[in-house]
């Protein structure tokens, strides 16, 4: 029986979402229409299996050449020192297209709360449900976020600002990778020189790693630190548990508490 080419390409998705695949994603986003036509970079294709109807297309080229990420941070560094006010850098970050995140987000991440708060929490990336509102914190993860925050008596809509080390999503929640993080930094820096901050609280491993070089929340929560801007300006930093490790691992929550009350202490005390 001869099929037309949409019935085929029907076929081909309907199988996709049966063997779990939900979600069209590469470590990079991909213009497809140039991949098409440089088929040189196409590895050989795959012989179609006995018996199906539908030849399987390779996977593109994961690895294409890297857009230079030295000029990306060049030109993020003069953006973000360009921005006067929150306001100013949050239009910036939405308009900066040198990170190539970008080319695969519905929208960008940038912040959630009170600019200028006593209280910056900075966690790691937007994940699906950030991306589809253009706000941080916003699925399971982000509503125990409030929770903690509450059971401190604070709250993203009185004295807290919410914000992260990457502003799009990347590609099937994977971690960033260090041109992503470099890239976006100038913008969190200046993030935190506009707010000024009392307390900035680190959420999870990849923040702490961003921002303070350190690996390991497990031995490295519930220590203060201290996060130093090129200007000399200091900041008391704290690093908890994120979120969604605490889903997971509910058990760790004690822990948790414990470096909340730690930095309302500090928060509170004069
Ligand atoms: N996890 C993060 O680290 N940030 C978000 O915005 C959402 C989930």
């Amino acid at each position: 029986m001869e099929i037309s080419e949409q019935q085929a390409a029907e076929a081909l998705l309907r199988w996709y979402a049966e063997m779990g695949v939900d979600e069209a994603v590469g470590p990079a986003p991909a213009d497809l229409y140039a991949w098409q036509q440089t088929s040189s970079t196409i590895e050989k294709p795959v012989p179609t299996p006995k018996g199906a109807t539908t030849p399987i297309t390779p996977v593109f080229q994961a690895e294409e050449a890297a857009p230079a990420a030295d000029e990306a941070i060049a030109a993020a560094r003069k953006m973000a020192a360009s921005c006067k006010d929150f306001d100013g850098l949050r239009e910036a970050v939405t308009g900066f297209d040198g990170c190539p995140l970008k080319a695969g987000a519905k929208n960008t991440v940038f912040a959630d709360g009170i600019p200028g708060a006593d209280l910056l929490i900075i966690g790691e990336a937007p994940g699906r449900e950030e991306d589809r509102t253009g706000k941080p914190f916003e699925g399971h993860a982000g509503q125990l976020l409030d929770r903690m925050l509450a059971a401190i008596g604070r709250s993203r809509t009185k004295d807290t600002l919410i914000s992260n080390v990457i502003y799009w999503r990347p590609p099937g929640n994977r971690t960033p990778t260090q041109d992503e993080t470099a890239i976006c930094r100038p913008f969190v820096e200046r993030l935190i020189e506009l707010t000024e901050p009392k307390v900035i609280v680190l959420a999870g491993g990849a923040p702490l790693q961003v921002l303070l070089g350190i690996s390991g929340i497990m031995r490295a929560r519930g220590v203060w630190r201290e996060f130093e801007l090129e200007s000399g300006a200091r900041y008391p930093v704290m690093p908890i548990f994120h979120p969604a490790f605490l889903l997971r691992q509910p058990t760790n929550k004690r822990l948790a508490w414990a470096d909340l009350q730690s930095i309302e202490a500090r928060l509170t005390k004069g």
